[in-house]
C-alpha cells in the first residue's frame, strides 16, 4: 500500500492566506449576491464571503465539520450551512431571490460529477468560481484542434465561457495534494437554443459518441455508435468537414450541424 494516505473527502484545506483572497475577490461585488459554497471545510473563503455576501449557503458533507462551522458563523444571520452532500442537493431549491453564484475549493474525487451538477442547474446560476486539479482545469478550458480538447470541454463550454484565472502549487493546502491545483471562473450561458439544440441531454449523448475513443476518427466513432459509413460521409460533406477528422478538432457549432443531420430526428441515442 502507499505509503501517502489519500485525505478523506478530498479534504485538502486552503492555508495560503493570499490565495483564499483571490478566490472569494474573483466573484467580484457580493452585496446583492447569493453564493452557494460548496466543501466549506474549516472556513478559509467562508470567512471571507460571510462579510461579503447578501445570502451565503454552505454545504458540506463531513459532518463533525458542520459544528464548527455553525459556531463559527453563529453571529452571522446571512450564513447558512447545511449538511448534505453537493450531489444530491437540488441547488434550484435552495435559490428563492434571482440567480446564484457558486464557489468552491472543490473535492477533487468528485470534480467532473460536481459540474455536471452546475451545468444541469446552470438556469438558476450566474458565476461559479472553482477550484480543482489542474490537469482536469487545463481539460475544461481546452479549445477546440488542441491535445486537450474532450467531452469535458466541449460539454462545459456548451453550459457557459470559462476563464483559467491562476494555478496554486501544492503547499498552498494543507495537507498538500500531489497535484496544482487550477481556478477556473465558468459564467453560465447556455447555448442550446443558439446552436438550435431541442434536446439537450441527446446532444450530450452524441458527444460522448463522437469522443468516444478519443484517438479515432469521427467516422469510426459514428459508425461504432450505429451509423453508417453513406450517411455519414454525406453528412459530413454538407457540413464541409472530413470524416476522417479527429472530434477533438471540430467547433461546437460544427458538433451541433453533425447531430441535427444525423440524430436529432431518430430515437438517438441508439441502444
Ligand atoms: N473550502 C475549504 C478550504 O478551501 O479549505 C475545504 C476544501 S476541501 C478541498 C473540500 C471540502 O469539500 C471538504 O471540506 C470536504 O469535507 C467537502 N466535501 C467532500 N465531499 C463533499 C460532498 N459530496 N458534498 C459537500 N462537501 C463535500
Amino acid at each position: 500500500m502507499s505509503s501517502k494516505r489519500k485525505p478523506k473527502l478530498g479534504q485538502n484545506f486552503l492555508s495560503d492566506d493570499a490565495a483564499r483572497h483571490r478566490i472569494a475577490d474573483a466573484l467580484g461585488d457580493l452585496s446583492q449576491r447569493t453564493v452557494i459554497e460548496i466543501g466549506p471545510g474549516h472556513g478559509a473563503i467562508t470567512t471571507i464571503l460571510a462579510e461579503r455576501a447578501k445570502k451565503l449557503i454552505c454545504i458540506e458533507l463531513d459532518r463533525s465539520l458542520v459544528p464548527e462551522l455553525r459556531f463559527k458563523f453563529r453571529n452571522h444571520a446571512t450564513v447558512e450551512i447545511i449538511e448534505a452532500d453537493i450531489l444530491e442537493t437540488d441547488l434550484s431549491a435552495l435559490i428563492s431571490d434571482g440567480k446564484a453564484d457558486v464557489i468552491g475549493n472543490l473535492p477533487y474525487y468528485i470534480t467532473s460529477d460536481i459540474l455536471l451538477h452546475l451545468f444541469a442547474a446552470s438556469a438558476h446560476l450566474r458565476t461559479a468560481v472553482v477550484m480543482m486539479q489542474r490537469e482536469v482545469a487545463d481539460r475544461v478550458a481546452a479549445q477546440p484542434g488542441t491535445r486537450d480538447f474532450g467531452l469535458l470541454s466541449a460539454t462545459a463550454q456548451l453550459y457557459g465561457t470559462i476563464d483559467n484565472l491562476f494555478t496554486l502549487p501544492p503547499l498552498a493546502f494543507s495537507p498538500p495534494p500531489e497535484v496544482h491545483s487550477s481556478v477556473l471562473r465558468i459564467t453560465f450561458a447556455p447555448r442550446f437554443a443558439e446552436l438550435n439544440i431541442k434536446d439537450e441531454q441527446a446532444f450530450i449523448d452524441f458527444l460522448r459518441v463522437c469522443f468516444a475513443q478519443k484517438r479515432k476518427t469521427l467516422l469510426n466513432n459514428l459508425r461504432n455508435a450505429g451509423f453508417s459509413a453513406k450517411q455519414i460521409t454525406e453528412v459530413c460533406e454538407n457540413a464541409a468537414i472530413s470524416p476522417q477528422i479527429r472530434a477533438e478538432s471540430l467547433q461546437l457549432e460544427s458538433f451541433a450541424f453533425l447531430f441535427r443531420a444525423l440524430a436529432a430526428d431518430t430515437n438517438f441515442p441508439k441502444k
